[in-house]
């Protein structure tokens, strides 16, 4: 089972992502995490991705599909996947798509956490105090924010079409989300 937990920054993709991962034999692949590793350790992707994260836009297509690619016969070998964070563009669902078929596998489902922006302000000034991450300050926040609507959000007809996309409050309590996600996990499939 290969799942998208799909929605803008901030609203709770990586958390719900690490508690599935903890209830099903599930892969977490969470390309914002692998950037964020590739900074810490000072290597050259990490050096190159460094400032275009913290300004809050998106890094190019090419360097998260091969984060992805590299990670997919892991995310096999347990079973499925849940992508946090990834796609965020269309070349980059397109991509996906292929490199799944290419292993006769696909994606099964994507999971839309809907959280209105006011939320998603409050929560990620939360967040900013807690963890001090360096991208989740107003300003790059706001940029993070239309990077979402402007090229992340117009994958949502694409998986409309593929009859993919089931929508989940996002707006409840991390249990009441999750308890939303296992529904539509163990709703039958259309
Ligand atoms: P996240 O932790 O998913 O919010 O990602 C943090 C930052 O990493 C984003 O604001 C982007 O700069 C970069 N990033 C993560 N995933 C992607 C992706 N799929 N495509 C482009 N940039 C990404």
């Amino acid at each position: 089972m290969n799942l998208i937990l799909f929605g803008p920054p901030a609203a709770g993709k990586g958390t719900q992502a690490k508690r599935l991962v903890e209830n099903r034999k599930m892969v977490q692949l969470s390309t914002g995490d692998m950037l964020r590793a590739a900074i810490a350790s000072g290597s050259e992707l990490g050096k190159r991705v460094e400032g275009v994260m913290q300004r809050g836009e998106l890094v190019t297509d090419e360097i998260v599909i091969a984060l992805i690619e590299e990670r997919l016969p892991e995310a096999e070998a347990a079973g499925g996947a849940i992508f946090d964070g990834f796609p965020r563009t269309l070349a980059q669902a397109k991509a996906l798509d292929s490199m799944l078929e290419q292993r006769g596998s696909r994606i099964d489902l994507v999971v839309r956490l809907k959280v209105d922006d006011e939320q998603l302000l409050k929560r990620v000034a939360g967040r900013f105090a807690e963890s001090g991450r360096p991208d989740d300050n107003p300003e790059s926040f706001k940029v993070r924010l239309s990077a979402y609507n402007d090229q992340t959000a117009p994958l949502l007809p694409y998986y409309e079409s593929q009859k993919k996309l089931v929508e989940v409050d996002g707006m409840g309590t991390i249990e009441e989300v999750s308890t939303g996600i296992d529904g539509a996990l163990e709703a039958p499939r259309r």
